[in-house]
């Protein structure tokens, strides 16, 4: 609401971006759409098509893209953010700015676990959990959206604790795992309880973490029937594969693969997810930051990866970073359609990739360029200073940025 009533004070904007070479939906059924122009007001996409049939009477900004991809924004489904742009685990300051500049324009909170002295008695996790949701909603790290408060559930919380989180605006579940919680029928009950109450869920799946967490098998995954199966690739340690292929067929849930897991176990769910015709439940994240660090192109390298290893198109490979978990997460951003947010990144092949386009070069392993990222109609970063330099970069030709 706090934003709403910003952007209701600004000046009207209508954002012209003409010249698209390529434009990537984000949706799987219909990866690449048949247009060189996409129209923007006040944040929100309001026509895309061929330049002629497109309305651009009127614009405030322009930008040429100068023939690169316009795709959605990127999506992180799992960050572990404590404050600010500020993290403890690896004593990083700027790690939302430097994922900004890796395409991510939105992320979700799987549980803000890093927070020094994190409390974990009940009223003190609903404390945290109602702070992190509302600093996070006040204050956008760069202009990412970053949606947190994502308690993890202790035992003794009853139905009374989910209705005053969802009440106060908790809208996350942290990993169901990482609390006291790792038995599958008190997870199973408390799972229930918040999605009656419109909390989404999650589950650490695999081997602990960290010292202090503990293995989560399949058992307790899909007895507790979360709404994603948090890292089902492990975070690190992987399940064996026989019980990930029981995870994929045993519910209908989110498949959440991570940067920060094992990667021949992401393999092996994304083949028995295409193998079930399923390739919507495969949604991407970093689980960063973690022990193994803060990766700021986490998700184009997952993207990359699993185009290139996996044998599957580039152009799919985008929907599973944007509007699948957009789609199973509830957002308006991660897809190009009228009526969504504004939210996209520019992209071109590295100069001096092997691939001819960006879609062979990331289906070759390579990273692509990113040349601009826009979120809510706002240009938030131009030329990455972390990726690849792009071969072609997006220009503001009309209007000034924020
Ligand atoms: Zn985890």
């Amino acid at each position: 609401m706090a934003h709403e009533a910003q952007a209701a004070t600004q000046e009207p904007q209508k954002l012209v971006i003409r010249n698209i070479g390529l434009l990537l939906t984000g949706m799987l059924e219909h990866p690449i759409a048949d247009a060189d122009t996409v129209v923007a007001v006040n944040g929100r996409i309001t026509a895309l098509g061929r330049a002629k049939d497109v309305d651009q009477e009127g614009a405030t900004h322009v930008i040429d893209a100068n023939g690169t991809a316009l795709a959605p924004g990127l999506i992180d489904s799992h960050v572990h953010p404590v404050a600010g742009d500020w993290t403890p685990r690896q004593n990083q300051l700027g790690w939302i700015d430097s994922n900004l500049n890796g395409g991510v324009t939105t992320m979700i909170s799987a549980g803000e676990v890093h927070t020094p002295g994190r409390p974990r008695d009940i009223v003190g996790l609903k404390a945290l959990a109602i702070s992190a949701q509302r600093q996070f909603a006040n204050f956008r790290p760069s202009g990412v959206k970053v949606h947190a408060g994502a308690p993890c559930i202790e035992p003794g919380m009853t139905e009374q604790d989910f209705k005053d989180l969802a009440e106060a605006g908790v809208t996350l579940l942290g990993e169901v795992g990482l609390g006291g919680v790792k038995d599958g029928p008190t997870a199973r009950q408390m799972v229930a309880w918040a999605r009656k109450h419109g909390i989404q869920s999650t589950i650490h799946t695999g081997g602990p973490s960290i010292p202090g967490s503990g293995l989560i098998d399949k058992d307790v995954v899909l007895e507790a029937d979360t709404d994603v199966i948090g890292h089902i690739n492990g975070g690190h340690t992987a399940l064996p594969d026989t019980q990930i292929r029981c995870i994929c067929e045993g519910c209908k849930r989110g498949l959440e693969i991570v940067h920060n897991g094992n990667e021949r176990a992401a393999l092996y769910t994304l083949r028995i997810a295409r193998e079930m015709n399923e390739l919507h439940r495969v949604i991407l994240g970093t689980d960063a930051p973690a022990g193994s660090g803060v990766q700021p192109l986490g998700i184009l390298r997952m993207v990359s990866m699993l185009s290139a290893l996996g044998d599957l198109p580039a152009e799919l490979a985008i929907c599973l970073a944007t509007g699948n978990t957009a789609r199973q997460r509830k957002l308006d951003c991660g897809i190009i359609e009228v009526g969504r947010s504004a939210d996209f990144v520019f992209l071109d092949r590295a100069q001096h990739s092997a691939g001819d386009t960006l879609l062979d070069s990331i289906r070759l392993g390579d990273l692509p360029g990113v040349g601009m990222v826009v979120i809510d109609g706002q240009i938030k970063c131009q030329r990455s200073r972390n990726t690849p330099p792009a071969t072609r970069v997006p220009a503001l030709v009309k209007g000034k940025t924020s």
